[in-house]
């Protein structure tokens, strides 16, 4: 079988464990990643034997003096890509845009992004097929995917009337020294915050409003979800649905997973790479109905959630699987999810 080639500009965050979980597929393969500057990440992806592309020939003698091998600049790699899943942080997608357009390749954009740059937005679950072969998509942030992951489900069950969420956001990545809050908490004082709507990329019919606080931790996100029901559930009914849900893990507070921290050290006992949890946790213990409102808590390592729904947009974009399930089960197996 031929593999699609993809490239991946940014190795940060997110590029780098994206560059893990395609090598990880048999149908896909990283043909090369980028990096503007020498520094240690450059320096791993040498290790890993990803080939490694700069900006331009200038910059280029600056990872040779450091010691960095150069396999190109980023204009060799589009050559070598079918595709380019775009890690890079925000203010510079609408220019490489124009770069993968003019080389007539293909690009995955992130959650940073607005969703006008591709018009198009990817969740495997909710509507892999609207990305069928597309030029350009972009993958809704950690915070979306989240909620699209256990709402998607919910309404196409129970026809959801209603969703109000309260994101409480981590206040920067773990290998991030330089932002906070460090001690304090902060409201986001514009509401609603831009997570409903960014869940209406993918599901536009769905009434929800949302509203966002930062907290002093890096490990993980936390939601407070209410969910009106348009039909009769009982709390089994919900936790049923979720456990046959995939990309959705149920613990229980009962069993000593009582916050983020344990969920990180379920993570790394499961030997998972970066010690990442792709899923999104769902408390079993703290999803209860209560007529026809539902409340539950959700979990989003904001890290890695997105992951696996890159792996299956190059699969939709690249018309490799077309059903959307075999696509997001194949994924998973490779990633040990
Ligand atoms: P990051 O800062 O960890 O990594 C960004 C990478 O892009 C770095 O390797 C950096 O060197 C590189 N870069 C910077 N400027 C560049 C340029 N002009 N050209 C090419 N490369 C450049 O960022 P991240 O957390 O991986 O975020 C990337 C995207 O993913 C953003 O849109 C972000 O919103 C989204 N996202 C992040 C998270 C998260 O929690 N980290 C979760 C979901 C989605």
């Amino acid at each position: 079988m031929k593999k699609v080639k993809v490239g991946i500009n940014g190795y940060g965050t997110i590029g780098k464990r994206t560059a893990t979980a395609v090598n990880q597929q048999d149908d896909m393969e990283v043909v090369g990643v980028t990096k503007t500057r020498p520094t240690y990440e450059a320096s791993v992806a040498n290790k890993l034997n990803l080939p490694l592309y700069v900006p331009d020939e200038e910059v280029a003698g600056d990872f040779k003096k450091a010691g960095i091998k150069v396999a190109g600049t980023i204009k060799d790699l589009y050559k070598k890509a079918d595709i380019i899943v775009d890690c890079t942080p925000g203010e510079v997608a609408e220019e490489y845009k124009r770069q993968y357009e003019e080389a007539g390749i293909k690009g995955i954009f992130q959650g940073g992004e607005d969703h006008s740059l591709t018009g198009i937005s990817f969740n495997a679950s909710a509507n892999y097929k609207e990305s069928w072969g597309a030029q350009f998509s972009r993958i809704v942030s950690c915070n979306t995917t989240g909620l699209v992951r256990t709402l998607y489900p919910l309404d196409k069950k129970y026809k959801v009337q209603s969703a109000f969420a309260t994101l409480i956001r981590r206040s920067a990545d773990p290998n991030d020294s330089k932002k906070g809050p460090v001690n304090a908490i902060e409201p986001s004082l514009k509401i609603p915050t831009h997570h409903g709507p960014d869940v209406q990329s993918i599901m536009p019919w769905l009434n929800i409003q949302t509203m966002a606080v930062k907290v002093p931790t890096t490990l993980m996100h936390l939601h407070t979800v209410m969910v009106k029901l348009g039909t009769e559930a009982s709390t089994e009914d919900i936790i049923d649905l979720w456990k046959n849900t995939p990309r959705v893990r149920l613990v229980k507070g009962k069993s000593g997973i009582k916050s983020s921290a344990q969920i990180m050290e379920l993570a790394k006992d499961l030997g998972r790479p970066r010690g990442d949890m792709y899923e999104i946790i769902v408390w079993e213990d703290g999803v209860k109905v209560v007529g026809d409102t539902l409340y539950f808590y959700q979990a989003v390592h904001q890290e890695s959630d997105v992951i696996p729904e890159i792996v299956d947009c190059i699969r939709s974009m690249c018309k490799i699987e077309e059903d959307p399930s075999a696509s997001m089960k194949k994924t998973d197996m490779a990633m040990g999810i």
